[in-house]
């Protein structure tokens, strides 16, 4: 449930409620608005919920108790109805702002990397990827660099000031993911890993939360909601299609999906138009489709030489192709009004 403080709450009636919340076997999420502070009341209440209820609404200046009818609370809409803004490093997405992270699938060498980071910086991109620890579907394929690619991340980030975006695909590599990245990455295979989503959420860190291959929308939000759970709503999801009974394409973009669960939830929501067709012809005409669909990003694979790629060598776009994309994602940014690029101010 979500308590709604009136506008006239003090700071000691926000802590009454915490208190009163506390007591009752809850856990709770503030956020204060402009006009009002809203609670969110996380767990199950130690009483019957319907007299928890009626019990805070006699609190000083609370004005409503809203019970939550979706199995998901802190990201959804009846939450916060704004959709939110999540930063990654001063790369905002959200609320008419769209990011684009890209860069190669892998990290597989300082050189390889450093050529992508700077083509892709030049080209205007917001943020850099790059997978350390690659979830890899043959255990005999390139399973990534592990430590040394997370410096390699860093090194680049150093040179362009891209912020870097990479994956923890264990929870043994949150501390180190976390140590290097400014977003963590959770892998469509790891959606509902729970222990995976409880501790990148401890982190308090951004993450980008890619949708399960065969996830339902709802899954995909409760996944989200692990993380909030532990206070952390920095998540930004990411659609990259999901499996149906199609093969011309990796997988299938769901676009309808995506423009669904904004719907439903504040966070932001990118599209990744790499992995879901699998084909690098088909990545321009999907980022366009996502952007004028809504999404408030993309992540896109870009490498210096796909030809020599160590892995999704298919669907990586050349760095040549990802200026002449990004050429026109800057037109549809204008006619769509919204903003490409860094903020200077974080709202
Ligand atoms: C990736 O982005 O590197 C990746 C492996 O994607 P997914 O988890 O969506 O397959
Ligand atoms: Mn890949």
């Amino acid at each position: 449930m979500i308590i709604v403080m009136s506008s006239k709450a003090t700071d000691e009636d926000v802590q009454r409620l915490v208190d009163a919340l506390e007591s009752r076997g809850y856990g709770h999420h503030i956020s204060r608005g402009v006009e009002r502070t809203l609670i969110g009341a996380i767990g199950t209440p130690d009483g019957e919920k319907r007299s928890v209820s009626q019990q805070l609404m006699r609190l000083a200046n609370v004005e409503r108790v809203v019970p939550i009818l979706r199995p998901y609370k802190l990201v959804s809409r009846e939450y916060q109805e704004e959709t939110s803004i999540v930063y990654i490093g001063d790369a905002p997405f959200g609320r008419g702002h769209f990011g684009v992270i890209a860069g190669p699938c892998a990290v597989e060498s300082e050189q390889q990397t450093l050529e992508a980071a700077r083509a892709v910086k030049a080209a205007g991109a917001t943020c850099l990827r790059g997978g350390a620890f690659k979830p890899r579907s043959s255990p005999y394929a390139f399973q990534g660099l592990g430590e040394e690619a997370l410096k390699i991340l860093a090194a680049a980030r150093d040179e362009t000031g891209l912020p870097i975006v990479t994956e923890a695909r264990d929870t043994s590599h949150i501390e180190l993911v976390a140590e290097y990245a400014d977003a963590i990455q959770i892998g469509a295979r790891n959606m509902q890993n729970y222990d995976l989503l409880l501790n990148v959420g401890r982190t308090g860190k951004p993450v980008v939360l890619k949708r399960g291959l065969s996830a339902t929308v709802e899954e995909w939000l409760q996944a989200a909601e692990y993380i909030a759970s532990e206070g952390n709503l920095n998540v930004i999801l990411c659609e990259r299609g999901i499996r149906t009974f199609e093969t011309i394409t990796r997988f299938t973009l769901d676009l309808a999906g995506m423009a669904a669960a904004k719907r439903e939830t504040h966070l932001p929501i990118i599209v990744d138009p790499s992995h879901s067709t699998g084909h690098h012809s088909l990545v321009a005409p999907m980022t366009l489709a996502g952007m004028a669909a809504g999404a408030d990003g993309v992540v896109i694979e870009v490498h210096p030489h796909p030809d020599r790629a160590l892995c999704d060598s298919a669907q990586q776009l050349t760095t040549r192709n990802f200026a002449r994309l990004m050429d026109r994602v800057r037109k549809l940014a204008s006619a769509l009004d919204v903003q490409l690029g860094e903020s200077a101010h974080k709202e």
